[in-house]
């Protein structure tokens, strides 16, 4: 199970539910990480990376920690565009994140969890991985496995739950 951070770039909530990026709790977030010496999964949003420089620094000070991966563009609602476009835009936001931290994303993590046939097709020819199932972390607390946990830094809540998941040895 890999650990997926999602929006992280983002500035606002793309439902209006006022703001979400925090380098401080992002910060605090990844310490957890590290102390698990478990990989920190980056769902980018990659129109915002030059809002955030001192989040850009971070991650390429601590590069090895990481694994990054697409969340779009701009949190598009992907599963109701044609190929070309999903393509095009999937593209662009992967261009701009292996130029960026010199990496190669393998993942691509559609906002708004939804998905549609042209959404395969792209990340084939971008050879991106496409994440299908995930559980969210009150659910990996009761023992609930999928292919990713999903979970959002700047939600206090469930850095909290991320917390007490990295600290308790699995078995
Ligand atoms: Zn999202």
């Amino acid at each position: 199970m890999i650990y997926r951070d999602d929006d992280i770039f983002l500035t606002e909530s793309p439902r209006g539910f006022g703001e979400y990026y925090d380098f401080v709790k992002f910060k605090e977030c990844h310490e957890y990480f590290k102390k698990a010496k478990v990989k920190h999964v980056l769902a980018i949003v990659a129109s915002e990376i030059w809002n955030h420089p001192e989040l850009v620094e971070y991650l390429k000070e601590n590069k090895e920690d990481f694994e990054f991966g697409i969340h779009g563009w701009a949190h598009e609602r992907y599963s109701e565009w044609k190929e070309e476009a999903i393509y095009k835009s999937l593209n662009r936001a992967k261009n701009t994140i292996d130029e960026v931290f010199e990496t190669r994303c393998h993942w691509f993590f559609p906002p708004w969890n939804k998905r549609n046939d042209a959404m395969y097709k792209a990340c084939e020819r971008l050879e991106l991985k496409l994440n299908d199932s995930f559980v969210v972390p009150h659910e990996a607390l009761i023992g609930k496995e999928a292919d990713a946990l999903c979970f959002h830094y700047w939600e206090d809540t469930e850095r909290e739950q991320i917390k007490t998941l990295l600290s308790t040895p699995r078995t």
